[in-house]
């Protein structure tokens, strides 16, 4: 075994200013102190939308608004670092790695306009060009502190699939070309500063992870280092037990395990890009979340068995701006393919389905995806089932915009009966109706559609059921008391 090891990513608000950015350069230090630290940091926050919306632009044909971006930029980063770095020789010497990158910006997005074609390897590399430009100041201000540093391009190290937009780690070279060029940087007691979100193919050629993605970068540097622990340091407290602009009364959750937390990313609870926990789970690292701007607080702790917290519903979660497509009806009772022409359809389109659920009849299946994608799914599946419906004229296909899905989540909820009950018992005493229900086979999580109007009610009536406000020392001293009377 190599030594303790800590990976920590800083989010796009956590170094979002000069402010922000020595606040994660004081972190660094600190844990610097301690073991040896590799960081991984997003652009700075706002950036990577005013590349995407930059590049959309410039595919339109319009060139206008380049130097415009480019200036900002400049500007934005310029002032941080001028606030950052004191010494003239290396505040030239980054402010000049800087304008190399926005000129290569300038090239990707005048070239876009000019062809008005934006093909996703381009966009790869006008998106990522915010991580090029936060990772030297971070750099540059932990140097600052007294604590060399040296910035380090993640596609030195991350080597990915070519499917541009949403890359996947290649774990054994990415593994190998970690260490081949963070170790030597370690052992002189240097703290590397890596780009987030992106990577780069096999030949070098640049990818990204997909939105959001610098929090997977982190866990794959964490699984492919070795690190004893992953941080995300980002801008709340935690893992909440649900979102608590919804539910005022949500709390941290202090620990959960790897599928509870995967679970929550999958619904929507937007701490952590959704593939996150994949590569620490197989390696078993842990990872924290904790707040850059109040460190001083525990965070949520993610690892291979959260703690339970009795009750064994750990939070909930909800989507909204999901629609729920039912397709069946009467003409399509006895088709036996209506599952595999459903789904083939939603997959052509790459639709992500949320939610799944068929009665036994199996007269219809109905299922949950992303509103934004309802429009061309319904018009696929009106093709894909053309010839039942022009035979009818029963509507197969049809659509509720009108909804959200509520989740409940915990992993000690299998083998706890009575969960689904109290559920269900709870909301109908509410008076909320529930539209369709699913439960994973992992029994992780039981998701409810319910209508849009009732999801805070839903949220709120459940949290209290679950008592999911209370404290792990309360639920522990109630459990105990329960046992003893
Ligand atoms: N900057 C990228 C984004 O906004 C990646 C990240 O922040 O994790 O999606
Ligand atoms: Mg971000």
């Amino acid at each position: 075994m190599s030594k303790p090891l800590c990976v920590m990513k800083f989010g796009g608000t956590s170094v979002g200013d000069a402010d922000c950015i020595r606040r994660a350069a004081a972190i660094v230090k600190a844990a610097a102190a301690k073991s040896p630290v590799v960081v991984v940091v997003s652009a700075m926050s706002g950036v990577t939308n005013r590349l995407i919306d930059a590049a959309k632009k410039a595919q339109a044909g319009q060139s206008d608004p380049i130097p415009a971006l480019i200036a900002d930029l400049r500007k934005q980063h310029i002032t941080a670092l001028e606030a950052l770095v004191s010494d003239a020789k290396r505040r030239a010497e980054i402010a000049a790695a800087l304008d190399l990158v926005l000129r290569e910006l300038d090239r990707f997005l005048q070239g876009t306009a000019l062809l008005r074609e934006l093909t996703p390897r381009t966009l790869d590399a006008i998106s990522g060009i915010g991580e090029r430009l936060s990772t030297p100041l971070l750099s540059g201000a932990v140097h600052e502190l007294g604590v060399p540093s040296a910035a380090v391009s993640a596609t030195e190290l991350i080597v990915t699939d070519a499917h541009h937009g949403r890359a996947e780690p290649l774990m054994a070279q990415t593994r190998e070309r970690s260490a081949k060029r963070l170790r030597p940087l370690l052992d002189q007691g240097i703290v590397p500063v890596v780009t987030g979100f992106i990577g780069a193919t096999v030949d070098g050629v640049q990818t990204t992870l997909g939105r959001g993605g610098s929090d997977y970068s982190a866990t794959i540097l964490g699984a492919a280092l070795d690190a004893h622990e992953t941080i995300i340091w980002t801008d709340v407290d935690g893992v909440k037990t649900a979102d608590p602009r919804i539910v005022p009364e949500a709390r941290t959750i202090p620990e959960i395990s790897y599928n509870e937390a995967a679970e929550l990313a999958y619904f929507g609870a937007k701490v952590l890009h959704p593939n996150t926990l994949r590569p620490v789970t197989a390696a078993g690292v842990p990872v924290l979340i904790k707040n850059s701007f109040a460190p001083e607080k525990p965070g949520t702790r993610i690892i291979a068995r959260g703690e339970s917290n009795g009750g064994g519903v750990k939070a909930l979660t909800a989507i909204r701006d999901v629609s729920l497509i039912t397709v069946g009806g009467p003409g399509i009772v006895g088709l036996t393919d209506v599952l595999a022409r459903s789904f083939a359809a939603t997959a052509a389109l790459r639709v992500n389905v949320l939610f799944v659920s068929q009665s036994s009849s199996q007269n219809d299946i109905c299922f949950v995806i992303p509103a934004a994608d309802q429009a061309r799914t319904v018009q696929a599946l009106r093709n894909a089932f053309g010839a039942e419906i022009a035979e009818q004229t029963v509507e197969h296909v049809s659509v509720d915009s009108d909804i959200a899905v509520v989740a409940v989540v915990g992993e000690n909820m299998r083998g706890i009966p009575g969960i689904a009950g109290r559920t269900f018992s709870a909301l109908g005493r509410e008076g909320v109706n529930i539209i369709a229900i699913a439960q994973g086979s992992s029994e992780y999580n039981i998701s409810l559609v319910v209508e849009a109007a009732a999801m805070q009610r839903a949220l709120a009536t459940l949290h209290k059921e679950f008592h999911l406000q209370e404290t792990e020392g309360a639920l522990q001293e109630a459990s105990r008391f329960a046992r003893q009377s």
